[in-house]
């Protein structure tokens, strides 16, 4: 059962996630039903991804490219689309988690749950994302992260997609902005009126954006606000196409929430012998601008499954003092493995400190 605090109706934010070398392990981790319907989560559900797709670095400033990258096995789904499929054969209630730990009880752990009393269960999984107060660490920059449509007129939505890299294209402004810009969704293949963009830009805080929204909730809508800012400070520095899916955007069709950009350094957890675990951006919560944290949660998830599956098939049922310490030793070596990949493991990159460099 998943827990849930938010309705899919109910969540203003959605953005596409591109997925790469993990892509293999999306069959074992999904029942043959919905594996073979991962097309319907993509964001453009009506063209094949490549088998080699090509993610690009390009100058904000100039449109020149600055590198280019092969991905084999790439794909690039959105999120609410992913997890509106993903959940069709699990119950989800809709309830907050309290943040604190959990307690211990003779055959079960116990987290309290605001709108339900409290749940009990073998095996607790915090998939509570990176914002988590107590683990989180802000970045020092203003992001923005909303969906674009051109619904007045089908030339823009094609004339942009057009001359947009098609899987990936990442910019960089010499004034320090980060602006990505991809298609996120396909209604109608013919009718550009349909196609809605993801828009995700990130500028440090010396930049002369008044932060309008400081003091504002991350659910109002910003619109009115922002769009003046990007037509006054963003878009006369960017060249074809950004410049133009700026100044073409429509306040009264664009729903801009406030965003944070933070990540979460993996900090070691305490697993209440094998009771309790965590997943995804609630273990390592890595900044968008590497493209890999949804990565490594399908590997962190496969890791998880390969540990329960192995309790299944090896330990006793019998509840007894041997069988805590088997299921502590199995999640204690998945904990371990997803620890080491988010510190870089062995020595190596650091994936939630190069993420945030
Ligand atoms: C703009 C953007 C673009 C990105 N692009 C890419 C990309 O191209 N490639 C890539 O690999 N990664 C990308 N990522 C990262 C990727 O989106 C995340 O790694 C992934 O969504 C993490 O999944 P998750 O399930 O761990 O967390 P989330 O998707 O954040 O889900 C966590 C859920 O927990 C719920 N929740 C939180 N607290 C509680 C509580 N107390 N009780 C109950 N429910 C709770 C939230 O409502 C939320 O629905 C991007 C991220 C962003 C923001």
């Amino acid at each position: 059962m998943i827990v849930e605090k938010e309705s899919q109706e109910s969540q203003p934010r959605d953005w596409g996630m591109a997925y790469f070398w993990p892509a293999e392990y999306l069959p074992k981790l999904l029942p043959e039903s919905i594996a073979g319907r991962l097309r319907e989560a993509q964001v453009n559900p009506w063209e094949s991804a490549k088998d080699v797709e090509t993610m690009a670095v390009v100058n904000v400033k100039t449109g020149g490219t600055i590198r280019e990258d092969p991905s084999p096995g790439g794909g690039r789904v959105g999120r609410r689309a992913l997890r509106k499929l993903m959940s069709e054969q699990i119950e989800v209630k809709k309830a907050t988690c309290s943040q604190g730990y959990p307690s211990l009880h003779p055959q079960t752990v116990r987290a309290e749950c605001e709108g339900r009393h409290s749940l009990d269960a073998n095996l607790l999984i915090g998939a509570d994302d990176g914002k988590s107060f107590s683990r989180a660490t802000p970045l020092p920059f203003k992001m923005l992260n909303f969906n674009a449509k051109y619904p007045d007129d089908p030339y823009k939505a094609r004339y942009i997609r057009d001359n947009l890299r098609p899987f990936a294209d990442h910019g960089i402004h010499p004034m320090g902005v980060c602006f990505f810009k991809c298609l996120k969704g396909v209604r109608d293949p013919g009718d550009p009126r349909t196609w809605s963009f993801q828009v995700m830009i990130t500028y440090p805080p010396k930049f002369p954006v008044p932060d309008c929204v400081q003091e504002k909730s991350r659910e109002q809508n910003y619109a009115h606000d922002i769009i003046k800012i990007l037509h006054t400070y963003i878009a006369p520095h960017c060249a074809e196409p950004r410049r133009s899916a700026l100044l073409w955007l429509w306040e009264e069709h664009t729903v801009i929430p406030k965003d944070t950009l933070q990540i979460c350094s993996p900090k070691q957890w305490d697993n209440r012998s094998g009771r309790v675990t965590l997943v995804g951006d609630a273990a390592h919560a890595v900044s968008f601008y590497r493209g890999q944290s949804f990565n490594d949660c399908i590997r962190g998830a496969v890791s998880l499954v390969d540990q329960i599956v192995k309790i299944v098939n090896t330990v006793p049922e019998h509840r007894d003092k041997a069988r805590e310490e088997h299921i502590g030793q199995y999640i204690g070596q998945y904990d371990a493995e997803v620890f080491d990949r988010a510190r870089g493991g062995g020595g190596g990159g650091e994936e939630v400190k190069l993420s945030a460099e």
